[in-house]
């Protein structure tokens, strides 16, 4: 079924689907190409219709090999379409979707490939701002790497914004926090300072490619799982958990990209080198082995009025705080255009911990009746320590009153040595 797009391309069949459209094998004067046509229910939606027109002028100038180039914008009545360069293969998420976890080797790999790509458009003052597995394909025609993983490309810069571009609102008067009212992105993988309303910069992406680099490791990401508004505090407040049988060196590299602290992230270029660098240590190694994390198995359901959910869908939301008012509760990975800056008193969130923290094995599940028995012990045990050092200290105290009554003689130093025990 080929339909025309334009004068100048003909779609012939549907290579994928994405949140604002669907991507086609096409053919136009040079060739194959890959055509993201917007879907034709949202193509009336100004603002969607708006961030298209934005996917190819952020990429205008951006050429590299591990750079999805787009070629050309048509607008022809009711199609609004983006020329892509035509990647034979699949994307991130897909193959992760089938391997769950990849050997740390073609994790390493393909991450290094992105940020390569990064390291580009960082040159050229352009931010992603939605690195996501969804958003790397691998080009299953380009030769076999490390981990004998294929050649990996960055696309769907829909997102991204060029650094300090006209459009971008300046500091507010007097200096101080941007306040966005509003965050685009997928939760999973935004950088705290952007949730917290600071502009995007360089490292939100480099932040993003840690948590895809977490994932591909593990199977799952460091802050996700439940409502976004739960996500969001996660990437704000929790640290994250070290993964089992991790090479130091590699976890090293990954806390530092994790960091809160923009500044001290590595840049694209340094983090490229350093993951190289560290292939031939991470050769031959299988996937790691990492236990399932906490809610993933069934935790207590919470009680939440306002959005009725299973079971299934409460475990992996205990703590969650709304943070998107009238929006329903999911945990997908599209990019979200709606979220907005969450407030102080929200990112403290509740008394619930919602840390997505691998177990070691053995170790009770969080919420379960085995973790609150650990729990009232350790209250317990802490309780009588605190009783035992309270009665040493009346005890000593007493001793020293009573000694120092009975003894006015007793040399002052000696006051304060510990009682022979009764
Ligand atoms: P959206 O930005 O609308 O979410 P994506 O860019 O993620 O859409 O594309 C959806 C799917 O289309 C991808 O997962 C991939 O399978 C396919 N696709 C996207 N771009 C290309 C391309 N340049 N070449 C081949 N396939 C592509």
């Amino acid at each position: 079924m080929a339909r025309k797009i334009g004068s100048r391309y003909t779609a012939h069949q549907i290579l994928g689907r994405g949140s604002a459209g669907t991507v086609w094998l096409g053919e136009g004067p040079d060739g194959p190409v890959a055509v993201k046509l917007l879907r034709e229910d949202l193509a009336s939606d100004q603002e969607l219709v708006g961030r298209f027109v934005q996917e190819r002028s952020a990429l205008l100038g951006l050429e590299h090999p591990r750079i999805v180039s787009v070629r050309d914008l048509v607008v022809d009545g009711d199609d609004l379409a983006l020329v892509m360069d035509l990647v034979r293969g699949t994307d991130l998420r897909t193959r992760l979707d089938r391997e769950r976890r990849l050997a740390p080797e073609a994790a390493v790999a393909i991450v290094a490939d992105i940020a390569d790509a990064l390291a580009v458009a960082h040159a050229a003052g352009v931010v992603h701002r939605d690195v996501k597995p969804e958003n790397v394909l691998l080009d299953m025609q380009g030769p076999i790497g490390p981990g004998g993983s294929h050649p990996a490309l960055l696309t769907d810069f829909g997102v991204a914004k060029l650094i300090d571009s006209p459009r971008r609102p300046g500091p507010p008067p007097g200096g101080g926090r941007l306040a966005p009212t509003r965050i685009i992105g997928t939760p999973d993988y935004l950088a705290p300072e952007i949730i917290e309303g600071l502009p995007p910069r360089a490292a939100v992406d480099i932040y993003a490619l840690a948590t895809v680099l977490y994932e591909l490791l593990a199977g799952f990401t460091p802050f996700g799982g439940g409502h976004p508004g739960a996500v969001l505090r996660r990437h704000v407040t929790e640290t994250v958990v070290p993964l089992p049988g991790i090479p130091e060196e590699l976890w090293q590299l990954l806390v530092q990209c994790l960091a809160k602290a923009p500044a001290s992230r590595l840049r694209a270029s340094e983090l490229s080198t350093r993951l190289r660098e560290l292939l031939p240590l991470l050769a031959g190694m299988p996937p790691l082995d990492v236990d399932e994390p906490e809610g993933a198995e069934g935790a207590e359901p919470v009680h939440e009025e306002s959005c009725p959910a299973t079971s299934q869908e409460n475990a992996r939301r205990r703590g969650a705080v709304p943070l998107v008012p009238g929006t329903a509760t999911d945990s997908n990975r599209d990019t979200h255009t709606s979220m907005r800056v969450p407030g102080p008193d929200e990112l403290a969130g509740g008394a619930l911990g919602t840390a997505r923290v691998p177990r070691p094995a053995g170790a009770p599940r969080p919420g379960s009746a085995r973790h609150r028995a650990e729990a009232a012990r350790r209250r317990r045990l802490l309780l009588t320590t605190a009783a035992v050092a309270l009665a040493a200290a009346i005890g000593v105290g007493g001793y020293l009153a009573a000694s120092s009554d009975e003894d006015p003689q007793r040399p002052p130093d000696s006051r304060n040595s510990a009682p022979a025990a009764p």
